[in-house]
């Protein structure tokens, strides 16, 4: 086995085994820390508040900061709020100038000294925490967080997600909520221009588009509509393959573990794919057209259907109406695959990529993992979404309501509302309401339609390979991953013809099945640790 870099730091102050006492001597905080074995030593003042993390004043410094959500402010209201509650201050160590995080953290992990507490990637926090350079929570988890406890017995996935494969929990992860990701937007005025009705099924769809491209809906004797369009050159495409059954990657049915272009529907898929391309039924320029496809085919009056994110393409309604008369483009469930099933293979991942953790030198990891919990309690929970009462929000009839501070602000209202430091991206659960309050109607009929349905499918789960098949993996899917979207795009395109088993051949060649056999491994263990 070869050293580990923080081990040698842990060593020199005995935290191996979360004798967390021995860190008591930080300048920071000079009363005697309680151990982590302690029972309950503020029950008194628990009593008068609930969120009390520490007895004393204390400040923690906190890395943290987001492409997203910018460099945390020692400013933002609600950590301020959440200081008085608490009374743990943070104070942030990253200058608002950062902007490439990743260098920025590996700066600091090579330092190997760590603020307090750190924001960063799961796998920064499934790397470094083995090695030492955070504290495993699991027992301070147990004995000081009940929000965190109940939440995450709730939630197995998502503590499998903020685990190693041992079971040790490194990070509390940022949790997004609503399963709604992406759904299939139609022009619905054209249905009625053509006397058409709304595709059930695939056959039914093939039929639309066609006509859509034939039949000029657009009205202007030209034979210029595209069919169907995206603004991603690369996955664009994928937005189809489930009308024949066929993945664009790995998927679990009956806990068997399944790589799409594997599969004879794979084949199916493109040869069909392959068709409609030749046909005109999608975008001539769908490898191409990029970022702007939606803006421009939608303006132009010339895209027929897409695939895409709810919230953000439900928003050219607005945008357009008044410039193309009758636009209505607007959400339908996505049409019957061949063997006549109803659904949706996107949906949103819910323990998110990134969270907070506790730095093995963190002077007081029973505060602040106190301190973490507050963001699962109901009050931290409103404060982490919706920011500060009676400025951001109101409570009208028990629901948190933005006021027009942030729904009728010129800036997009995650940025206002990300003024106070809420929506950034810490350890916390998300509550979709937020976003609800500002996702048109139209858009949110759309993803409750979904819902109702019940057409989204299970995600394929972050999985957690050992270091020997992380090794392999590294080794074989990037061969793998270039010669499928090579050769689909080839296929598609018309340049070469669809020959499924030659493709599967070479898949073989570079390693494809023993890509199943290591994820099929990491999905059993996967499985064994969710039935705990
Ligand atoms: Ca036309």
């Amino acid at each position: 086995m070869k050293m580990k870099k923080f081990v040698s730091v842990l060593a020199a102050t005995t935290v191996l085994t979360g004798a967390l006492a021995a860190c008591s001597s930080s300048p920071k905080n000079a009363e005697p820390e309680p151990t982590q074995s302690a029972e309950a030593p503020d029950q008194g003042n628990a009593n008068e508040n609930p969120y009390l993390a520490s007895e004393k004043p204390l400040k923690l410094t906190v890395h943290m900061g987001t492409k997203d959500s910018g460099v945390f402010n020692n400013d933002w209201p609600i950590f301020k709020k959440a200081a008085e509650l608490t009374n743990v201050t943070l104070e942030g160590t990253l200058p608002v100038t950062v902007s490439d995080f990743s260098e920025t953290f590996s700066i600091v992990i090579a330092s190997g000294s760590l603020p307090d507490i750190m924001q960063a990637l799961s796998k920064d926090f499934l790397q470094y925490g083995p090695e030492g350079a955070f504290l495993s929570l699991n027992d301070l988890i147990d004995e000081h967080a009940p929000h965190l406890k109940k939440f995450m017995e709730e939630n197995p996935q998502v503590r499998s997600a903020a685990s190693d494969n041992d079971g040790n929990m490194w990070f509390i992860p940022f949790i997004a909520d609503g399963e709604a990701e992406k759904g299939w937007f139609i022009r619905k005025d054209w249905l009625e221009t053509l006397g058409l009705e709304e595709p059930k099924t695939v056959d039914e769809l093939y039929k639309v588009i066609t006509a859509f491209v034939n039949d000029d809906p657009n009205g202007n004797g030209k034979k210029d509509e595209v069919g169907f369009f995206h603004r991603n050159t690369s996955i664009g495409i994928e937005g189809l393959m489930a009308l024949w059954n066929a993945y664009p990657s790995f998927r679990a049915f009956d806990d068997q573990v399944i790589f799409g272009p594997l599969e004879p529907e794979y084949g199916d898929a493109m040869a069909n794919m392959a068709k409609w391309y030749k046909e005109g039924l999608i975008d001539k320029e769908i490898f191409t057209r990029g970022g702007k496809a939606r803006d421009i085919l939608l303006a132009d009056n010339l895209g027929s259907l897409t695939h895409d994110f709810f919230a953000s393409t439900g928003n050219y309604n607005e945008q357009l109406q008044g410039k193309i008369e009758g636009f209505r483009f607007e959400p339908m469930l996505p049409p019957a695959d061949v063997n006549g099933v109803v659904k949706e293979p996107s949906k949103r991942d819910r323990a998110k990529n990134y969270g907070w953790g506790i730095s093995h030198s963190n002077p007081d990891p029973v505060a602040t993992i106190k301190y973490f919990d507050f963001w699962f309690s109901e009050e931290g929970r409103r404060m982490a979404n919706f920011g500060i009462e009676g400025d951001t929000y109101n409570m009208v009839d028990g629901k948190p309501i933005f006021t027009d501070m942030v729904l009728k602000s010129d800036k997009a209202p995650v940025d206002v509302i990300r003024e106070t430091g809420a929506q950034s991206n810490f350890g916390f659960q998300q509550d979709y309401f937020y976003e609800e309050q500002w996702t048109l109607p139209l858009a949110m009929e759309g993803i409750n339609q979904y819902k109702e349905n019940d057409v989204f499918m299970d995600k394929y789960p972050v999985l957690k390979f050992t270091e020997e098949e992380q090794n392999e993996l590294q080794k074989l899917s990037p061969k793998v991953d270039t010669y499928i979207v090579e050769t689909r795009q080839q296929w598609i395109l018309g340049a070469k013809p669809v020959d499924h088993a030659a493709f599967v051949k070479e898949l073989e060649k570079l390693g494809a099945r023993r890509l199943v056999e290591i994820n099929q491994a990491a999905y059993d263990r996967y499985i064994a640790e969710l039935n705990q």
